[in-house]
């Protein structure tokens, strides 16, 4: 539509708006400058593996032995490796909904099967304990994917939240993969809690994280898996297989980023994104048919429950996108994709100018097709 000269707004990305900051772009301009690029050791660098440790302890309180965290080529790469080496074939891997796109087909590409727990939107999209029981117990699962905070819907779970399902994932013999790419984007008062971070748990959880959507690294492709030694030391076998090592430049910017004191600077994005937040629960508050309930309060994602108004309109979901997209001309997408149907997920990972020109447009359409 945009080739066709249309002005659509997009709010479908899942990526900050904001550069990289210039502390760590200009460590990536000095690797090549400098030729430090060449072959890394495959799990990466030494020093960078040190420094990634100290940062996982200083920003989330996780403290991790040498061998405990691998550099990979992202947070995508790092779930990869992580279930090449915990899924055997025919394993089932738990996955609550509202999912991240790409978990149930990496868990099929490692040879398991993907079971999928249906939302709970009336509990802030939040699993809960029993449920995770019920379907550890039906399935014989052996693992289970979590996401707070959550993409698409921003739920974050409570410390007190994680720790109960850890203890049923312990109890079940569940190993449980802690996708936290979004743990430094809180808001309101709302707490993280790393899943590595409870004692009786850590044989069974690994984490994955990085500077992606704190530290703008989209394109960088760098990040980190942490977890049992045995379990990280099999998938940097596997990633020295399929990867060789992370790129090089970019192992340099994220060593900048470890070492950098900049909580200042993560805080003032956190602040941005919050304030991008608020002005959207606000202002959609009255548009009729688009209900967000609970606000959301993690991550840049907003997931707006359209059930009724999608039974006004004879539609579903998809349809409703397409609709808005076409009549709007606002890009958003459809909760199908994260297996909520009914529901629609906006990023406000946007400029305040192009939040507001969307809203107005959506206001406008849900009082036209009234
Ligand atoms: N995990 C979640 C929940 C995401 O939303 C995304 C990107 O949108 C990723 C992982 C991918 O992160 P990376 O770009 O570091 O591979």
């Amino acid at each position: 539509m945009r080739a066709a000269g249309l002005d659509v707004v997009s709010l479908a990305a899942g990526e900050p708006d904001f550069p990289t900051p210039d502390y760590v772009a200009r460590a990536g301009s000095r690797a090549i400058e400098t030729g430090d690029t060449r072959y890394t050791a495959t799990s990466g660098t030494p020093v960078l593996r040190k420094a990634a440790r100290r940062w996982w302890q200083q920003t989330y309180g996780v403290e991790l032995a040498d061998g405990e965290l691998i550099v990979t080529a992202g947070a995508k790469p790092a779930l990869h490796m992580a279930l090449l080496a915990l899924v055997d074939d025919g394993d089932r891997v738990l996955i609550p909904a509202p999912l991240w796109v790409s978990y149930p087909d990496l868990v099929s590409v490692a040879g398991g099967v993907p079971v999928v727990i249906p939302a709970a939107p009336e509990r802030g999209f939040v699993l809960d304990p029993e449920t995770l029981r019920a379907q550890a117990r039906q399935h014989a699962a052996k693992g289970l994917i979590l996401n707070y905070p959550n993409n698409p819907s921003g739920a974050v779970a409570t410390p007190a939240q994680i720790e109960a399902l850890l203890r049923v994932a312990v109890e079940c013999g569940l190993w449980v993969l802690s996708d936290e790419i979004y743990g430094s984007l809180v808001y309101e008062g709302a707490e993280f809690r790393s899943a590595g971070s409870f004692a009786f748990a850590r044989d069974r959880v690994l984490l994955v994280g990085g500077g992606t959507k704190s530290h703008s690294m989209t394109g960088w492709r760098i990040g980190f898996l942490a977890g049992p030694k045995e379990i990280v030391a099999a998938a940097g076998r596997i990633q020295s297989q399929v990867l060789g090592n992370p790129c090089t430049i970019s192992q340099a910017a994220a060593l900048a980023m470890c070492e950098a004191d900049d909580k200042a600077d993560v805080a003032a994005r956190r602040a941005a994104f919050d304030e991008r937040r608020r002005w959207v629960v606000e202002h959609t508050a009255g548009i009729d048919g688009f209900v967000l309930r609970p606000a959301p309060l993690g991550a840049f994602y907003a997931l707006f429950d359209v059930r009724d108004l999608c039974a006004r309109l004879g539609t579903d979901d998809v349809g409703l996108t397409q609709r808005i997209l076409e009549e709007a001309h606002v890009a958003l997408v459809p909760g199908a994709a994260f297996h909520a149907p009914g529901f629609i997920r906006l990023s406000y990972a946007a400029s305040m100018a192009d939040l507001q020109r969307a809203v107005d447009r959506l206001a406008k359409f849900a009082t036209r097709v009234q």
